[in-house]
């Protein structure tokens, strides 16, 4: 790699104003211990883009060891990549040692910090080096940019700032090389460009649709991770529509991306649409959300069309065949992202209180009302209606499912002591509805509307 291109203070905008004190406060206290150590990647890369960044990353010549010796408040996390952890109250600031290169010799101590499997993935990487070489290491030209806080230089290695500019996400190096490396980078390059409008380079780009199935070999624990970097973070319809258009999206969700390409259920493509816009509004609008809604948005059609496979073929009850569909759903979509438990447990209620929701004779009602995740429940209702209103219904009469939900709504907006006599009127209108069978629509008159 060439010389770096150094900025001095006058020469870039990046301030000490716009850092986190803490990320400060570590910088400080490696330089005083006698170490290199400069913020690079995010934290740099985001303030030269005017936006704010998520976290402050540290990288220094001492080793986790030394970091450890120099914080009180400080863990050493990771085996794969070994980190630095300094933890100040909610606030994390992540220290790494500069990386270096791997020696393709496969002698006994050096298998100990760096391995590498058949297909090229690197499976440890905690060879330590020189910052050049930790520069070469890193992904995209414009993460691989270094400020120092001893005297507030700007150094440049790969031509970040140009392509900050020009708005380019380029990989260092050969990117066949990188991406077999470690093929979570093609989500990486997928998830900056939609995070900062930018474009992935041509090179950059092209290897991306022969290489996809190098994420098979990324561990379901990983995915998950990055799955909620990509959709948890306010731009997850655009992450969405980029991974599908990369073809990378079979890697989160094989069996949704399967009935997508086949698009065969109607409602399927706009309903995780609406979900991903509902998450990106509420995630910057700072509201809270659970990836459990967006997985059970994910599998709810895969999930219908399958217990109605099982009931063709065995005699369930509807509650054995949802959970005989959910398992096995389960057991495919865990191959791709391990789901943790917590979240497994919210995506079940959610999908069961949607057979629950329906049924409000006697107590039910107030039993599903009091359901720790009726609100979640009643918001995927409110999904399905909207979608299922929308793209079939045409006649504008409010579908069963509309009426459903709007039910809900108005229980939940009705004074305690009047909503026996909602309920009064479910059963009422059940049996009005069982005894008169419903009257032959008349013929629908074209409108310009509907033509
Ligand atoms: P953000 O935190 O906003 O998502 P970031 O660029 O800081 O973006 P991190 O995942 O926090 O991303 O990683 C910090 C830095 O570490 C990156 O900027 C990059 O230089 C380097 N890095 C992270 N992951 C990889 C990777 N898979 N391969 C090479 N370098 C990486
Ligand atoms: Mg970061």
């Amino acid at each position: 790699m060439t010389k770096p291109v150094v900025l001095t203070r006058d020469q870039h905008p990046v301030s000490r104003k716009l850092m986190s004190t803490n990320a400060l406060k570590v910088l400080y206290r490696l330089n005083s211990g006698g170490y290199d150590a400069y913020l690079v990647g995010g934290g740099v890369r985001d303030i030269l883009l005017g936006v704010i960044p998520k976290d402050f990353d540290i990288v220094t010549n001492a080793t986790p060891e030394e970091i450890k010796g120099l914080f009180r408040n400080c863990r050493l996390i990771g085996r794969r990549f070994r980190l630095a952890h300094i933890v100040f109250g909610r606030e994390i600031i992540e220290v790494a040692t500069f990386r270096g290169h791997h020696d393709s010799t496969k002698d006994d101590k050096a298998s100990k910090v760096s391995k590498q499997s058949d297909e090229g993935m690197l499976l440890r990487d905690n060879i330590y080096g020189s910052i050049d070489e930790d520069a070469e290491r890193r992904d995209f030209t414009i993460n691989a940019l270094y400020y120092s806080a001893k005297d507030f230089t700007v150094h440049d290695f790969a031509n970040g700032i140009a392509d900050i500019n020009a708005k380019q996400i380029r990989l260092i190096g050969d990117p066949e090389t990188r991406y077999r490396e470690d093929p979570v980078r093609m989500l990486r390059a997928i998830r900056f460009a939609t995070k900062l409008n930018m474009e992935i380079s041509a090179e950059t780009k092209a290897p991306i649709k022969t290489l996809g199935s190098l994420l098979d070999n990324i561990p379901p624990a990983r995915m998950f991770e990055e799955f909620l970097k990509l959709f948890m973070s306010g731009k997850a319809e655009a992450n969405f529509e980029l991974l599908r258009e990369y073809n990378l999206f079979q890697y989160f969700f094989p069996l949704v991306d399967q009935r997508l390409k086949q698009s065969t259920e109607p409602y399927l493509y706009p309903f995780i649409k609406q979900a991903l816009k509902n998450t990106d509004t509420r995630v910057n609008n700072d509201q809270r959300v659970t990836p459990a809604f967006l997985f059970a948005a994910m599998l709810w059609y895969p999930l219908q069309k399958q217990i109605k496979q099982l009931n063709e073929t065995a005699q369930l009850t509807p509650q054995d065949a949802f959970f005989a569909a959910m398992s096995e759903i389960m057991a495919e979509q865990q191959r791709s992202i391990a789901i943790p438990k917590r979240f497994q447990a919210v995506m079940k209620d959610i999908l069961i209180l949607q057979d629950k929701l329906p049924r409000r004779e006697g107590k039910k009602a107030y039993k599903t009302f009091e359901h720790p995740k009726f609100r979640a429940g009643y918001d995927f209702l409110l999904l399905r209606a909207e979608i299922e209103s929308a793209n079939v219904d045409k006649s504008n009469a409010p579908s069963a499912l509309a009426e459903l939900a709007k039910w809900w709504t108005d229980f939940q907006m009705t004074p305690p002591e009047r909503r026996e006599l909602m309920i009064k009127s479910v059963i009422h209108n059940r049996s009005t509805a069982r005894r008169s069978p419903r009257k032959k629509r008349k013929p629908r008159i074209k409108t310009t509307e509907n033509s």
